[in-house]
């Protein structure tokens, strides 16, 4: 596998959706077949020593990294969704993102007692997402093992949300 600056695939805009905020587009990266596998490939060498069983995002950027590692590591896949879109039973929880407030649902019987579960997204920005979702898995009975993500925005300091669990990023600003 050649080396490839993942970055390069990655575009910068300034002031989306609001400002003062630099939104990482990762749509270029998508739409290069060559880099996008690269990528993939990269972050399963991240996490290939981790012990899990289930892998949960969020919509709808997430998928995007979730579902193809799910297929490649023999893993389940659980959606988190925005609210009303999940038709059975839900959990849910209401946080802060780095613009503005959302909530997230997961289906209430997605995740076994004691199972071990990692969460992906494409990019890793305060941590809140993350937080919310580990606090869905946890009423749901399930482990939070960590996170993995395409690019971890360090200046927002993700970590400090997050101190308890594993966290792996491809490329970091
Ligand atoms: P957090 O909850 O602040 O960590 O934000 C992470 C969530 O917001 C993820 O689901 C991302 O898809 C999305 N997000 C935040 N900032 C960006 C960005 O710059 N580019 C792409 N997605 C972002």
């Amino acid at each position: 596998m050649e080396t490839v600056e993942i970055k390069k695939w990655i575009r910068d805009i300034p002031d989306f959706p609001e400002k003062g905020v630099i939104f990482r587009d990762i749509t270029p990266l998508l739409k290069n077949p060559e880099v996008f596998k690269y990528s993939l490939n990269k972050i399963v060498e991240l996490i290939k020593d981790w012990d899990f069983d289930c892998i949960v995002s969020p919509e709808s950027r997430g998928f995007i990294f979730a579902t193809p590692l799910a297929y490649i590591m023999d893993k389940e896949f659980v959606p988190i969704r925005k609210p009303g879109k999940l038709p059975y039973k839900t959990y849910s929880i209401s946080y802060e993102l780095e613009y503005g407030q959302t909530s997230l649902e997961m289906h209430a019987d997605a995740i076994e007692k004691g199972e071990k579960v990692i969460v992906v997204d494409d990019v890793l920005a305060t941590g809140g997402t993350t937080k919310a979702i580990k606090e869905l898995i946890e009423r749901a009975g399930g482990e939070t093992v960590g996170v993995v993500c395409l690019a971890e925005l360090t200046y927002l300091n993700p970590r400090e949300n997050l101190k308890d669990l594993e966290i792996a990023s491809l490329i970091r600003y």
